[in-house]
């Protein structure tokens, strides 16, 4: 059962579909369900049901895992959906799958200490949780499990990096929900060294980095999610920082948001109303799902570690580059929900043939990221590795 009828549900739609020998029956439910019947014909074959779910409300979503009886709910709502959905999982017995931490309403955090404490009310229950199984979090904790495993004794250093070098024709358009990445992208900046936080101001960190087949393009390091469970599962690191690539435009179109007020989530009166001044914006903006048909360009999203092999120093760059039109021929999605969409189809393909299964919450990293890596080639989403590049990253 797919909760969240988004870009990243469409895909996931798709891509499910495409399986009936593990996806034998699918559900696609969210809060409006007209897009769950649009995704649904446009997928045919009548392999998708469709509901509607506030997945706010855990009754309501215990009343449908009732009725449809699934073996997995694959949330690609929203992470302020993630506790009460892991809530009804509880209740009725079925694994939990999604691809970004919980998030309360009001305090942007980007922690997984919430989530982390239903570790022994799942393990007891005799299910699983699957947290973060997109592309960042996801695929890059992956990479580094894979790298882990295969090419190094210790890992030092690692830096996520995550180039967007699409072009979708927009003055400023987010490629996710709006208010999900406005809120991710405007908070301090914050990388991990030697045991320790540090905090920097947003976007003071950066670099001209190079990605392969689009070039140098100027990084940003900003807190992602997935370091926090990367440094605690792999202790050897010494350091993990995220970058990110942001145009001058998009950077701009931020800073004016931000300076008028419009990135806030502290609610306001309006003649009599409570808005939201992020969920106003949010409404404005285009829908990240409608960028696809004019997008053009690349993702770049990879891992550059260093770190030591056989007594000696290596270095080491895993990536995966994904067409946005490629990915729009395929799923009528863009590049960014694709690659969100492909990888989190696969990690409920680990845990339902039983690959990746265990009683509990777990992060990615923490399973054998073989089948994993086997099934991005052949899914949507190839990988390339180089050894012993200088890796510019200082
Ligand atoms: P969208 O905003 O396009 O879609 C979100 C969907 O969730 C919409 O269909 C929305 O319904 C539905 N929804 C929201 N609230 C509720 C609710 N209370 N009950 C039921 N349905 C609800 O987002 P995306 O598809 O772009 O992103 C989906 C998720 O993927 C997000 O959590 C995002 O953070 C995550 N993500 C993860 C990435 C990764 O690499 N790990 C990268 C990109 C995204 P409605 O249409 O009615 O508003």
């Amino acid at each position: 059962m797919i909760i969240g009828a988004g870009g990243v549900g469409r895909v996931v739609a798709h891509k499910t579909a495409a399986h009936p020998e593990v996806f034998g029956e699918i559900m696609l439910a969210s809060r409006t369900k007209s897009k769950c019947d649009d995704i649904a014909a446009e997928v045919g074959g009548g392999r998708i049901q469709t509901a509607r779910v506030d997945a706010d409300n855990v009754p309501e979503l215990v009343e449908l895992i009732r009725s449809f009886k699934p073996d997995l709910v694959l949330h690609v709502a929203l992470p302020y959906q993630d506790l009460t959905i892991m809530d009804a999982c509880l209740e009725t017995g079925v694994h939990y799958l999604d691809t970004a931490n919980y998030e309360p309403k009001d305090e942007a955090k980007f922690e997984y200490s919430w989530q982390w404490a239903y570790q022994d009310r799942f393990k007891e229950k005799g299910i699983m949780a699957l947290l973060g199984c997109g592309f960042d979090p996801g695929v890059t904790s992956i990479f580094t499990a894979h790298a882990a495993k295969h090419h190094f004794d210790e890992i030092h250093y690692l830096d996520i990096v995550d180039c967007n070098a699409g072009d979708h024709g927009h003055p400023f358009a987010t490629n996710f929900n709006p208010e999900i990445n406005i809120r991710e992208i405007t908070q301090k900046g914050r990388y991990y060294e030697n045991g320790k936080w540090i905090e920097t101001e947003p976007h003071e960190i950066w670099q001209d980095l190079n990605y392969p087949n689009i070039g140098a393009r100027r990084s940003y390091v900003i807190y992602h999610e997935e370091l926090e469970s990367l440094v605690k599962n792999f202790p050897s690191i010494k350091r993990a920082r995220f970058w990110m690539t942001f145009g001058e435009e998009y950077l701009t179109h931020l800073r004016v948001i931000q300076n008028i007020g419009m990135a806030s989530i502290e609610p306001i009166n309006y003649k009599g109303t409570e808005i939201v001044p992020l969920k106003f914006l949010k409404a404005v903006l285009p829908d990240p799902g409608s960028l696809g048909e004019n997008y053009s360009g690349e993702t770049s999203i990879g891992c550059r570690i260093r770190g030591i092999k056989d007594g000696k120093e290596r270095t080491y760059y895993i990536y995966n580059n994904c067409k946005h039109q490629q990915a729009f021929e395929e799923t009528n999605s863009q590049g960014v929900s694709y690659t969100t969409g492909v990888p989190a189809t696969i990690g409920a393909m680990m845990m339902l043939t039983d690959q990746w299964m265990q009683p509990g919450v777990f992060n990615v990293e923490e399973f054998n990221p073989d089948p994993f890596m086997a099934k991005l080639n052949i899914m949507g989403l190839p990988w390339h590795e180089r050894f012993d590049l200088d890796l510019e990253v200082s």
